[in-house]
């Protein structure tokens, strides 16, 4: 027996779940699985592919699991759904490894009680992507859940396109603690189970703080998600449905739906099909943290001081404190991007002229060809760039600020290989037709963000020119 459950969450918070069973997928198949995430975890998951494929694809429940659907609510493009919960997920239980507990859970795994007009399943090709973009994050340094595993079910889901093979995505979480699960309890009037709630936040991911500090919560899960949110920021990344029930309190980044990476930068930069007011561009994603963080601090609001005004004067506070928090912690990036240590006055300027500087250029090559400029060869760079005056004069400013391991941080700090949208949409199409040759080299080297370009050329650029707007789709 390979994997042992234990069971917390159901344990603590009675009233905020309900057992379900998953689908029996008809004929589940392993198609990525992660080796190496399971050792590092101490897994020790030597069963066969077909055993592996019907756990991790729900059609066969491991023993000891017991599969139950979170119930949580959410702000959804700022309109709030009292309702919304794990319509196609499963939490088998949580796995106690050497590096931590980690929630099992799996996705397009069938209908659940909160599935509402849904089928409760998910397409292969979404299934992957939640794999590699988790995986690169990963690889990038940058909070996440991981993938354990993708399984084919051998059944057709119906979506928009028409009929696309189905999959299971088994994921492993900090935790499925998410800001409206708070929202969920706050909405129903519910403080006792928000109490309960918040002990439990504060014993899985903030145990320094005592159980019943619902402010040093609101503080500690701002921290992190303020720092999260920053290094999305370093690398391009675009989340796409930063909902309040997509943002997790464990401060990772969680549910790759419609997500992408920068090519040109451009701060209204959106991909998803349905964002059609830019809510979630790249550019507003802190914005978009502080007003989904001020969502979590009303559901907090009963908890948050001895009474209503005085909660609400302390969570004004904090809530004032989220954007000036958010700039020092994407100065804080920005200087390791340019390769800059210490702190200096003008390094604020030095961070906004460059962005200024690069706009309409590729963000990741732009920051990579950094390197070169260093060491005086600066053509690379240039050769991105729409207009070569302001970059012209920022270099000779920047060289000024630059000290002796310039380059070693500019190589350490800004990856070479991203996994490129034409590259993940031309790796997940093979994928639907069945080779996963290009899913597999395009994995691997996004695994390996950091090192050096030469001989992953094909995978270093962006599509090439005319090849027109890269559009995500959601809920698949
Ligand atoms: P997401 O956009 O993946 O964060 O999902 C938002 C909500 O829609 C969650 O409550 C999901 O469980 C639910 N949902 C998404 N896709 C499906 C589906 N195919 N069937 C049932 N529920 C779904
Ligand atoms: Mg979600």
């Amino acid at each position: 027996m390979a994997l042992t459950f234990d069971h917390s969450y159901a344990r603590d918070l009675p009233g905020t779940y309900l057992a379900q069973t998953p689908a029996r997928a008809p004929a589940p198949r392993l198609v990525a699985f992660n080796g190496d995430l399971a050792r590092a975890l101490g897994l020790e998951l030597s069963e066969d592919d077909q055993t592996l494929a019907n756990w991790l694809s729900g059609a066969v429940v491991p023993a000891g699991a017991e599969p139950i659907a979170l119930a949580y609510a959410g702000h959804q493009f700022g309109g709030f759904s009292p309702q919304l919960g794990d319509g196609r997920a499963h939490l088998l239980g949580e796995l106690v490894t050497p590096k931590g507990r980690f929630d099992l859970q799996l996705k397009g795994s069938g209908r659940t009680a909160f599935s509402r007009g849904g089928d409760g399943k998910a397409a292969l090709g979404p299934m992957l992507r939640e794999y590699l973009i988790s995986e690169s994050m990963a690889a990038l340094g940058i909070p996440t859940t991981r993938s354990l595993a993708v399984v084919a079910t051998g059944e057709d889901v119906l979506r928009d396109t028409g009929l696309l093979p189905g999959a299971v995505v088994a994921r492993l979480a900090a935790s499925h603690i998410r800001v409206g699960t708070f929202q969920f309890f706050a909405a129903r009037g519910e403080t006792d189970q928000i109490k309960a709630l918040v002990a439990y936040t504060i014993a899985r991911h903030y145990p320094h703080l005592a159980p019943d500090d619902a402010l040093g919560l609101f503080d500690a899960v701002t921290a992190r998600q303020v720092r999260l949110i920053a290094q999305w920021m370093g690398v391009g990344f675009v989340h796409g449905v930063m909902n309040t029930d997509n943002m997790a309190l464990s401060g990772e980044t969680i549910d790759y739906g419609p997500c992408a990476f920068l090519d040109a930068f451009d701060p209204a930069m959106v991909f998803s099909s349905i964002d059609r007011q830019g809510r979630y561009a790249y550019g507003n994603q802190p914005a978009i943290l502080a007003w989904n963080l001020s969502r979590l601090a009303q559901a907090l609001l009963p908890l948050l001081g001895p009474d209503e005004a005085e909660a609400v004067e302390l969570a004004n506070a904090r809530l004032e404190a989220i954007a000036p928090a958010f700039r020092l912690a994407w100065l804080s990036v920005m200087r390791a991007k340019l390769g800059i240590e210490g702190q200096e006055m003008g390094d604020g300027a030095l961070a906004d002229d460059f962005c200024a500087a690069i706009t309409g250029a590729d963000w990741t090559l732009s920051f990579r060809t950094l390197a070169a400029a260093a060491e005086g060869r600066a053509e690379d760079l240039l050769a991105l760039l729409p207009a070569h005056q302001p970059m012209h004069e920022w270099l000779p400013r920047w060289h000024a600020r630059l000290g002796p391991k310039a380059l070693a941080l500019i190589r350490a700090a800004n990856p070479a290989v991203i996994p490129r949208n034409h590259l993940v949409e031309q790796a997940l199409t093979s994928a639907t037709h069945g080779d996963m040759g290009p899913f597999t080299s395009l994995l691997a080297a996004v695994q390996d963000p950091f090192g050096l370009e030469e001989g992953r050329e094909a995978y270093l650029h962006p599509a090439p020119a005319g090849t027109g707007p890269y559009v995500t789709f959601c809920g698949t």
